[in-house]
């Protein structure tokens, strides 16, 4: 496989932290989402596409728990 760009970008998610403050769907509600239980969940398939690689990375930052980790 071959890769091109950075489109590599991946959201952690640790769902022992989460909250379900809904911060980050609020900031990205492209990205994220709230389950019926109000855990966080992706709405897109990782690698994040490169578009909403801001969207997400914004997301994660305003998350109060820190519940969402950027890897790259
Ligand atoms: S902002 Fe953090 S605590 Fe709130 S729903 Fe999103 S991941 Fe969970």
């Amino acid at each position: 496989m071959t890769t091109i760009g950075s489109r590599t970008m991946q959201i952690d998610i640790n769902l022992s932290k989460c909250e379900g403050h809904g911060l980050c769907e609020q900031l990205a509600p492209q990205v994220f989402g709230l389950d019926d239980e109000g855990y966080v969940f992706l709405k897109v398939d990782q690698p994040i596409p490169a578009e909403l690689e801001e969207a997400a990375a914004a997301g994660a930052r305003v998350c109060p728990v820190a519940a969402l980790r950027v890897l790259r």
